[in-house]
């Protein structure tokens, strides 16, 4: 039989916590604390990302810290809770989702006066499990706290991981695999499916309290507008064009954007099935559940402005009280995605093509290259990579004619890149150096997120996931050591599909 494991009561003092959320009305969520688990290790703690939040962790030795973030040791301050949502799963309705295995921790005020939201995931059954276990495995724990971090350190608003840990039990998925927690840090966890949730609930003034929380916490300015909720709309429409955007410049790919997924704040969040693509491909779809390619690269622009609609048609009551004259408010706001994230496309696209000056045939030049890289099979982060480094370096000139089976369509275009450069007067090398802001070097690959898994999961070996983030937390520098993570995988090491996990 097994020996149920009693909470540590005491509560370590690990900075300011609080819980806006928790005053919000109770159907918003509901308290429960993690369950604990038999033997926390850590694995990973985000030291630089504990001091921007102003938490004092380095007084605490590796085992308080473990038992913290694995929910064993509860910190002071804060009160935990899991928070109700809705949300459409590849386009059907769940009326009822929710925080089946995370638990917010409580939240933070960071050194440059944010509040942020400290959560485990992975720590045990809520009211909102459903048939779920509430656990996480090691593997998707790590896919999480690598891609997150590495999305960060290339620009794209992300949520972050704090710690990782293993629990010291298994979790049972395809196989039984270890148990890990991860403690990740968003702006915010409101999600449109959360909208979605409380307006389900068809009470106004339920709605409007959320409305105007998110309002208070993310867009504060709103509350100068004519219509606040109005400008709530336009604002998290503008944010997700931006953010997706990002994605599309780095080769992201989300694999579960459903309106569960989708953050108010225009961070990224919920990494499952997520994978950078290599070789570029508008199609590609890695997640094993995408079985129809909804959220394929391609698609991702597509999708969000779907999910921003879900959102628009909640807040329908709030922007007015005919819903005719609010839905005729709403649908230019939601059509204005696709100009904006056009916009945000081609200034990306310049950015990556070294061009400082906006010419009309831009978006043309751009898409002639990325036609001829799908066409050859052509790796997207090193073909741009290469790019840069042309401009100042001969070998990457000849290295990048090498991707092509036919490199005179390459040339080709090479030619019409540099007439069109012509058109600018900058020294090839403040060029290359623009160019190296955008075109990162490393990138966490598939294949190598996987070689790192399996190191831990086989082997308990951490030494290739730790190396791999390092790597990654500077993706833009010119670093000949970190050449071996430049490379795509070979045909036995490419990674095919990728699982949630959950
Ligand atoms: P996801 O696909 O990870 O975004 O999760 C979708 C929904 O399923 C959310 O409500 C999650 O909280 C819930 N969920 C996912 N995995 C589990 C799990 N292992 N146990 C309980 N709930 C889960
Ligand atoms: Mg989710």
């Amino acid at each position: 039989m097994e020996t149920p494991i009693t909470p540590d009561e005491r509560r370590l003092p690990i900075g300011t916590l609080s819980s806006s959320y928790a005053a919000l009305p109770t159907r918003f969520h509901t308290h429960v604390k993690p369950t604990p688990v038999s033997d926390p290790r850590l694995i990973a703690v985000n030291t630089d990302l504990a001091r921007v939040l102003g938490l004092t962790l380095d007084q605490f030795d590796n085992s308080e810290l473990a038992a913290l973030f694995a929910g064993n040791l509860l910190p002071q301050g804060g009160t935990p809770l899991a928070m109700a949502y809705a949300g459409h799963q590849f386009g059907h309705w769940v009326p009822q989702l929710g925080d089946g295995r995370a638990i917010l921790m409580g939240e933070v005020i960071d050194t440059v006066g944010v509040r942020r939201d400290v959560q485990w995931k992975g720590s045990g059954r809520t009211p909102y499990s459903r048939g779920g276990d509430g656990r996480a495995a090691l593997g998707p724990v790590m896919r999480e706290y690598l891609v997150s971090e590495a999305m960060h350190a290339l620009g794209v608003p992300a949520t972050r991981a704090l710690a990782a840990v293993v629990t010291g039990e298994r979790v049972r998925r395809e196989s039984l695999m270890p148990g890990a927690i991860l403690t990740r840090v968003a702006a915010s966890h409101v999600r449109v499916g959360t909208f979605q949730y409380i307006s389900s609930l068809r009470d106004t003034d339920a709605l409007r309290t959320l409305a105007d929380y998110v309002i208070e916490r993310h867009y504060p300015r709103a509350t100068e507008a004519a219509n606040p909720y109005l400008r709530l709309l336009e604002s998290v429409v503008a944010r997700q064009a931006f953010l997706v955007s990002r994605w599309m410049m780095v080769g992201f790919i989300h694999g579960v954007m459903n309106t569960d997924n989708m953050a108010i704040s225009g961070e990224t969040i919920d990494f499952g099935p997520c994978a950078f693509m290599d070789e570029y491909d508008p199609g590609k779809v890695f997640s094993s559940i995408d079985t129809m390619g909804r959220y394929a690269y391609s698609n991702q622009p597509k999708a969000a402005q779907w999910n921003l609609a879900r959102f628009a048609e909640t807040l329908l009551p709030l922007i007015h009280p005919d819903g005719a004259t609010a839905v005729t408010l709403v649908t230019p706001i939601i059509e204005g995605f696709t100009t904006q994230f056009e916009a945000h496309w081609l200034t990306g696209m310049r950015a990556k093509l070294g061009l400082v000056t906006e010419r009309h045939d831009d978006q043309g030049l751009a898409q002639a290259l990325l036609d001829i890289l799908h066409g050859h099979n052509v790796d997207y982060t090193l073909a741009f990579r290469l790019l840069t480094e042309l401009l100042c370096d001969d070998r990457a000139s000849a290295q990048l004619l090498t991707l092509f089976p036919h490199p005179a369509v390459m040339e080709a275009w090479l030619m019409q890149w540099r007439l069109r450069l012509d058109v600018e007067a900058m020294p090839p090398a403040d060029r290359r150096d623009c160019m190296r802001q955008t075109n990162p070097q490393v990138i966490p690959r598939n294949h190598q997120i996987a070689a790192a898994i399996l190191a831990a999961e086989v082997a308990n070996d951490f030494g290739p996931f730790n190396a791999l983030l390092s790597v990654l937390a500077k993706p833009f520098e010119e670093r000949p050591e970190v050449y071996a993570y430049t490379v795509p995988p070979t045909d036995s090491e490419r990674v095919r599909r990728t699982f949630c996990g959950t």
